[in-house]
């Protein structure tokens, strides 16, 4: 199928071009029919049969049969990504928690033992921490992967997946890949390492390069890039895409619509681009607000302050690689002022998400669940800024007249 995807002749196997090129070129093709030097979204449902269909597999993915079952605009995403994070095969689904949802049910069996970071995506906590061990009787451990120790003392002999996410969401902990990694392959029985890469991007960082063996994202954020589409990704070796594909999307049912990944694999093109300007800005946001008396702290893995940064700094993937557009920070004020500072921001929008080309930001508060799993400067409530691709002064006087707005 790698010969549908070429697009003056770039497949999915060139791997020496720049990201860039790779970004712009890989998921687009000339329309056959047409000649548009831009592919069309196929919003068919079904495709045509041969007129005896008796040998068709219903539950196959791999041929234009229902959309369901795969349809154009996603292969030519999976294309994209395969390549970006340097995988054999990708899968694309409806959403990130789709992604996320597929390999846990796909890799993980009943009586098999799971161990996830403390600080994960909410929905990831919710299947590891309670869906999967009451419904279908997987056992889990939750741990703080930023210290690999912590990951090694948990490892059992039924321990068949670690799913990290790095940098965490929210409180940005940093673990290393490359140490975690290590651990799965010295086991004497086969653990899978599963990486949450949403934060990074294959831009700043490859999980696969450093010894992971699945990479997930959301699609939705940095890769779309425009806060208009859900989706996302599952990059790891064709033996386990065509399992999820099974599993995932054909019977549960968790693809994603060609409109979507249309729109994904067209907000990719800027990918690069974007996170350039994201990485730059973040940092400057973050030594800026480290350095304000009224700032209480500022968690971003770009600082020398962060606990993690040696890690974080070796894992980059590019020499204009960064440490990614979210940040966390508190202000010293009470619950009341944390949200009387996001009343006075004018350009910052108060919402959940990331990755757009607007910034956002949210307040966390003391009634979080999981706080009692989060660092203690944590524990008072805080803000989660994702940084857009605004001017960076104009967010830096945004943040500083709210502050000075709000009297803190
Ligand atoms: C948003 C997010 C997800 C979930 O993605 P959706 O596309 O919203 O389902 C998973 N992991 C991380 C780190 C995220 O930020």
């Amino acid at each position: 199928m790698a010969s549908s995807f070429t697009h003056q002749g770039i497949t999915r196997d060139h791997h020496e071009l720049g990201f860039s090129t790779r970004s712009i070129h890989l998921g687009n093709g000339t329309d056959a029919e047409t000649g548009a030097i831009r592919r069309p979204i196929t919003l068919a449902n079904a495709y045509s049969l041969p007129d005896d269909p008796s040998d068709i597999n219903w539950s196959s993915s791999d041929t234009n049969l229902y959309t369901r079952n795969g349809h154009p605009n996603q292969r030519y995403l999976e294309a994209k990504i395969a390549n970006l994070e340097g995988s054999e095969d990708a899968v694309v689904l409806a959403s990130g928690v789709a992604a996320l949802s597929a390999t846990f049910t796909t890799v993980l069996n009943r009586g098999d033992h799971a161990i996830f970071s403390d600080t994960t995506y909410i929905a990831a906590y919710r299947l590891l921490e309670q869906i999967l061990p009451e419904k279908y009787g997987i056992e889990t451990s939750i741990v703080d992967s930023s210290d690999p120790g912590n990951v090694a003392a948990q490892i059992r002999p039924n321990t068949r997946l670690i799913h990290i996410e790095t940098p965490a969401n929210p409180t940005l902990k940093v673990s290393d890949i490359a140490a975690i990694a290590k651990l799965t392959h010295q086991a004497d029985h086969e653990i899978l390492l599963s990486v949450d890469n949403t934060f990074n991007t294959p831009f700043n960082v490859r999980p696969l390069d450093l010894g992971a063996d699945i990479v997930i994202e959301s699609l939705t954020k940095y890769i779309n890039g425009h806060g208009d589409a859900l989706g996302g990704s599952i990059a790891t070796r064709k033996e386990l895409t065509e399992q999820i594909r099974f599993t995932a999307q054909v019977n549960y049912g968790g693809i994603i619509s060609p409109f979507n990944a249309w729109l994904i694999n067209r907000g990719s093109v800027t990918l690069p681009l974007r996170m350039r300007q994201h990485n730059a800005s973040a940092q400057a946001i973050a030594e800026h607000l480290q350095a304000h008396p009224a700032v209480r702290f500022v968690a971003y893995p770009g600082l020398p302050s962060h606990p993690h940064h040696q890690v974080a700094a070796s894992q980059l993937s590019r020499p204009d690689s960064g440490f990614g557009g979210v940040l966390s920070f508190g202000l010293h004020t009470d619950h009341a002022g944390h949200n009387r500072f996001v009343s006075k921001l004018n350009i910052v929008t108060s919402a959940v998400s990331l990755g757009h080309d607007e910034s956002l930001i949210v307040f966390l508060g003391e009634d979080d669940e999981r706080q009692y799993l989060y660092p203690e400067v944590f524990h008072q409530g805080f803000l989660r800024f994702a940084v857009g691709l605004e001017d960076t002064d104009d967010l830096i006087n945004d943040l500083d007249q709210a502050i000075e707005n709000a009297d803190i």
